[in-house]
């Protein structure tokens, strides 16, 4: 049975987050069981985009630098890795470390930021649905990974956790062609399931001191839920991290997924190790309205003419509020179908393209991009 630890953390303080985040892998047997002394180790953190440690959509730098800290003491070499959404060059990746709070953190306690941008491509013959990806060569440079997520809602998959946070190991813009290719929510689970299979992390860490709610994974609300937590296993992570924040794991489709494929298992089978999770679970976090529009194909096939017709009159669609639009083009560049195109400097989207990744909300700098449903899609549902 796989163990999840949880430990209480209130607020960022560097001291208090190191302690809580070393009870927490104490609880699993210590670092010394996954970072052996010399070992290079890549700590993958979600840092989706140039985001201030206080919006709460990327990893807190202090909980990086905890977990730097005890690969350090380990004798380990920790690396701060991650490929952003958007182009995948070291300009971006310095612009993301600096907003993220990685460069004050890494100068500070003497930490590696990656800034290698190279990519290879590797095979993965037991993936269920991708036998080969295009990954970050950083990825294959290093002796062991320790995934660092964080608690968000997401307005696709619902959850983003530390199974998606894996995503991150494609590079850059190459991330579209895996939602082109991958346009049903249950496929694309199942292909963030072989991604996760093929880096497999010695360990997963969750940041949920402060989460996001609402209209996550960067437009939504930070949210105090004040534990840390960690597994050998980021499957079991995630079905303890939904049920902290409320959410049935049954919702999501990669728990679901990771359960059917034997990866992951419910809640009553995982143990439990530090805090009470009953005593800090969050009963009102606030999740997406607009989720993926999945119970249609529940009755019509997803390519047949009248789930199409449903969908693009009544399901979810993004809505640009173009007041607040500065006129980027991020949305443009990443929409993986190319359904967006700029008139006047404005985003302007062609719905029957459109795949529903929402994308183009998750890397709006400006949060002027919105997913609205019709009330006659929220009668039906
Ligand atoms: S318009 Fe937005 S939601 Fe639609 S395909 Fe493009 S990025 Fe995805
Ligand atoms: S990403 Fe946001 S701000 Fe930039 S063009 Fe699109 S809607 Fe406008």
């Amino acid at each position: 049975m796989e163990q999840v630890s949880i430990v209480k953390c209130d607020n960022y303080q560097q001291r208090q987050v190191y302690e809580s985040l070393s009870k927490s892998i104490r609880l699993l047997g210590g670092m010394e069981r996954f970072v052996k002394p010399g070992m290079r180790v890549l700590l993958k953190c979600n840092l989706l985009m140039r985001k201030k440690p206080e919006e709460a959509a990327t990893t807190h730098p202090e909980v990086v630098a905890a977990a730097a800290r005890l690969v350090k003491e380990a004798g380990g070499h920790p690396i701060i890795a991650d490929s952003p959404g958007g182009l995948f060059t070291e300009r971006a990746l310095r612009g993301v470390y600096h907003a993220c709070g990685m460069e004050e953190i890494a100068a500070r306690d003497d930490i590696e930021l990656n800034y290698n941008v190279e990519d290879i491509e590797v095979s993965h013959p037991q993936g269920r649905i991708v036998k080969s990806l295009t990954v970050i060569k950083a990825i294959e440079e290093v002796d062991a990974v320790i995934n660092i997520a964080k608690l968000k809602t997401h307005g696709m998959a619902l959850y983003t956790g530390a199974v998606k946070n894996l995503f991150g190991v494609i590079p850059g813009t190459a991330k579209a062609e895996y939602h082109l290719r991958m346009k049903k929510l249950e496929d694309f689970s199942d292909m963030l399931l072989d991604i996760s299979t093929y880096v497999k992390p010695v360990l997963s860490i969750m940041d949920a001191i402060v989460g996001m709610e609402g209209q996550g994974p960067s437009a939504g609300d930070p949210r105090r839920i004040g534990a840390v937590l960690a597994s050998t296993s980021p499957y079991h992570l995630d079905t303890v991290c939904v049920s902290l924040v409320g959410i049935e794991p049954d919702k999501v489709c990669t728990i679901r997924r990771a359960e059917k494929r034997g990866l992951g298992s419910n809640l009553e089978k995982i143990i439990l190790a530090g805090d009470s999770l009953e005593e800090l679970r969050i009963q009102d976090f606030k999740i997406p309205t607009h989720t993926h529009v999945g119970f249609i194909e529940q009755y019509f096939d997803e390519d047949s003419p009248i789930a199409q017709f449903i969908n693009t009159r009544f399901g979810p669609r993004p809505v640009f509020n173009h007041e607040g639009c500065i006129g980027c083009r991020d949305c443009e560049k990443n929409c993986p179908p190319e359904a967006i195109t700029m008139v006047n400097r404005k985003p302007v989207v062609d719905l029957k393209l459109c795949i529903r990744c929402y994308c183009c909300q998750e890397l709006c700098p400006q949060k002027t991009v919105d997913i609205k449903r019709s009330w006659l899609f929220q009668l039906f549902r």
